[in-house]
């Protein structure tokens, strides 16, 4: 087996074991690694209806037969869990040294499992791994931590790590490495913190595995040349992902108030050209030419490195329009180990929730001081208001009651990426049928819908939102960051040549296609096993605020979601998905994707459909 190290570190933190579990080739090729990896071992090892702080849950973290060769942006680490936040299948992908010093050590996943004793500080080295005592390093931010441990351990060992958040089990705590990069949105940070598991270092020094290394090489060499040539290149270096707050704003797409409106009054003041005239540097993942990570300094001249999703939640949604403030949040975000994203989302449901005073905390829109201390409540678990608002905002607006459900912004528990979709019908069904929740990561169909028509709600939309879904999905297993193709027009043809030259698999993009939907049919199954006859397409729905409050401002001023077409849209899915009407894959489509087992043990839990 070329491509694949063929090794699974397996580390029980109870009994401070690590063992090492070998997989074949049929293994390999069935999941091809990162999420198919940890999609597949959540599913084998995992009890249905277990609370995702048990110790049985299980953290993996894992890569693929891409990751950190020397390839376009191929510094990517999957984490996953069950997720605390929303009760189904959780994954993210972060940038960090730790996935290629992970494979350099040998291993495509390290999947901790129990809890240990005290906080702990996990170190891998080759085929040598320590349990440290990381009771220092609790309570410390992921900053000093990661900055310690490289001092300690020297500056290439790769750190993910957790911050406060994650130790107090917030439940969209993520995991943090390299000051700023994160992921595991669906609480994969919390998961950690529960396993007292603060931090994972890893150094490794052997050869990738390859089919042809010197044509890996080569391509590699290659594709970082193709993608410098590419014309929306420069522009990129200089704004990044941060050019779609004046895109959205121009497209009425704009997270505004707790997603109430597509525009933002002050959106010139946390744009791409206000961005960059604060820049100081671009950081990014390893292995990527792209750096995307925007340099700016914040209000205490403290550096962070900002993007677009960042700063729409924590800057229009929340009715912030000043850049190094927007800036400011994110930092203690990223220090605290918080999901930019969803804690967003909760200030912005604070403050519409102060406003119409359902709770007692006054939180006026864009109160700068107000959403710092609010960070810092949630994450410390501070007072009830902090305790509320740490459990995300399904939980809260159910404790609320009143009509707060409505604007609580989430899909299955997930709070929502920065699309505000009361004009987009095939963003809101991506957002209804992503993987883990309302990620945009998942099938970001939005610029294409805003060129192909907003209006429909017709089968060609849903073709392409399955489509991206797919190749997103590959994405993930494969794993290497998707960017270079979404953004600067790097060719997909390019990653089966990649992938012949490290596997020696000759396989189109579309060959991958059954090991998508095998991954994602999986990932399904997993959601149903857990919610067993409380399943139903309602699962799919979007935050009512979308059909039920029109736009009162910009162009498209009156603009809302139509429920019932949305609804026959999302029967237009499933039917092309291959599941029946409650969103449940069907026996005959699982089989068909070498998942019969799979339908077994779901026909357990609910009637499945022949
Ligand atoms: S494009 Fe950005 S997110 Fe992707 S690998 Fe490069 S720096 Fe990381």
């Amino acid at each position: 087996m070329h491509g694949w190290t063929g090794e699974i570190l397996r580390i029980n933190l109870t009994r401070k074991k690590a063992i090492v579990h070998e997989f074949d080739a049929n293994f390999a090729q069935t999941w091809l690694g990162g999420r198919g990896f940890a999609v597949k071992l959540l599913w084998d090892e995992l009890k249905p209806g277990m609370d995702a702080f048990s110790p049985e849950n299980r953290l993996i973290l894992a890569a693929g037969p891409l990751t950190g060769a020397s390839l376009p942006s191929s510094g990517k680490l999957v984490v996953a869990a069950k997720s605390p936040l929303t009760g189904g299948y959780g994954d993210g992908n972060v940038g960090t040294w730790a996935c290629v010093n992970m494979r350099r050590a040998g291993y495509d996943a390290i999947v901790f499992e129990g809890r240990a004793e005290i906080p702990t500080v996990v170190k891998v080295e080759d085929d040598m791994t320590e349990f440290l005592n990381g009771e220092d390093y609790w309570g410390r931010g992921v900053f000093e931590t990661e900055r310690d441990l490289k001092k300690k351990y020297g500056n290439v060992t790769g750190v993910v790590s957790i911050g406060k958040a994650g130790e107090n089990k917030v439940k969209f705590a993520n995991v943090i490495s390299q000051e700023g990069r994160g992921g595991g949105r669906p609480g994969i940070g919390a998961v950690m913190g529960s396993k007292n598991l603060k931090a994972v270092a890893i150094k490794g020094t052997k050869e990738l595995p390859a089919a042809d290394m010197p044509e890996l090489k080569k391509l590699g060499f290659e594709g970082y040349k193709e993608v410098l040539a590419k014309p929306s290149y420069r522009f990129w270096k200089r704004q990044g992902t941060v050019s779609t707050v004046e895109w959205g704003q121009e497209n009425s797409c704009l997270p505004t108030h707790n997603f109430r409106e597509g525009v933002f009054d002050h959106a010139d003041a946390i744009g791409g050209f206000a961005m960059e005239k604060l820049k100081v540097s671009n950081r990014g993942c390893p292995q990527c030419n792209m750096t995307c990570g925007n340099v700016i300094t914040d209000t205490d001249n403290e550096s962070v490195e900002v993007d677009y999703e960042n700063i729409a939640l924590l800057g229009s949604n929340i009715g912030l329009g000043d850049l190094k403030k927007v800036a400011h949040l994110n930092r203690m975000c990223d220090d605290y180990g918080l999901d930019t994203i969803s804690m967003g989302n909760m200030i912005g449901f604070a403050m519409e929730a102060s406003e119409r005073k359902l709770i007692e905390d006054r939180i006026d829109w864009g109160d700068f001081e107000k959403a710092r201390e609010l960070i810092e409540r949630v994450a410390e678990n501070k007072d009830e208001t902090g305790r509320l608002l740490s459990q995300g905002v399904k939980y809260a607006s159910e404790k609320l009651g009143k009509d707060s459900g409505n604007w609580a912004m989430h899909v299955k528990g997930l709070e929502i990426s920065g699309y505000d979709c009361h004009a987009t019908p095939g963003m809101a069904l991506a957002f209804g049928t992503s993987l883990s929740g309302a990620h945009h990561k998942d099938a970001w169909v939005i610029s294409w819908e805003v060129k192909y028509g907003r209006e429909s709600y017709d089968q060609t939309k849903v073709d392409k939102i399955i489509e991206l879904q797919r190749l997103r999905t590959i994405f993930e297993a494969l794993t290497t960051c998707r960017l270079p193709w979404v953004e600067v027009g790097f060719e997909l043809e390019w990653y089966p040549r990649f992938l012949k030259a490290a596997t020696g698999l000759t396989m189109t993009m579309e060959d991958l296609y059954p090991t998508a939907d095998r991954i994602y049919n999986i990932a399904r199954a997993f959601w149903v096993r857990e919610f067993g006859k409380q399943w139903s397409s309602s699962m799919d729905m979007v935050p009512n605020r979308w059909f039920i409050d029109p736009l009162t401002k910009g162009p498209l001023k009156g603009a809302k979601l139509d429920k019932s077409r949305y609804e026959a849209m999302v029967q237009m899915y499933y039917k092309k998905r291959g599941w029946d009407s409650r969103g449940i894959p069907t026996k005959s489509t699982l089989s068909k994707l070498g998942l019969s087992d799979v339908a077994q043990e779901l026909g357990q839990q609910v009637q499945l459909t022949a």
